[in-house]
This record gives structure tokens, C-alpha cells and sequence, in this order.
């Protein structure tokens, strides 16, 4: 059964989700209406050890995504 909440999603996400994967990217789709992207040839962000924050608050290196070049 196809819900309007599925048919938002779709609309919302299906051409970024696209253009994500083409590009390599990871998606995942933890809840309807939210995606997280990830590109998998970063790695742990160096200043942050992959956290997001630091003692400051959040981390500037990688702005809170945790991610980095390796
Ligand atoms: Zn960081």
C-alpha cells in the first residue's frame, strides 16, 4: 500500500538519492522523509576523530559531519 507520507518521499528525495548513488555515494534511509549521504572515499575527520565536536563545540574541520580527507 503506498502512503502519502512514501509519495512525499519520493518526490522529496528520489532525484538526489540518484545523483548521490551516481556519484558513489552512500544512502541511507533511516525514516521516511530524512537520508543521510555519505561519501565513502572520506574518511574520519583529523580534528574531531570522527565525532563531530570538540571541546568547543562544533567541529570546524569538517562542520559536525565527522568526515574528512584521510
Ligand atoms: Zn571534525
Amino acid at each position: 500500500m503506498v502512503t502519502l507520507l512514501h509519495l512525499l518521499d519520493r518526490w522529496a528525495f528520489d532525484e538526489l538519492d540518484r545523483r548521490a548513488r551516481e556519484q558513489g555515494w552512500e544512502v541511507r534511509r533511516p525514516a521516511p522523509l530524512m537520508r543521510v549521504y555519505r561519501n565513502s572515499n572520506l574518511g574520519l575527520c583529523k580534528h574531531c576523530l570522527g565525532e563531530g565536536f570538540t571541546r568547543r563545540g562544533i567541529c570546524h574541520g569538517c562542520l559536525g559531519s565527522g568526515r574528512g580527507r584521510p
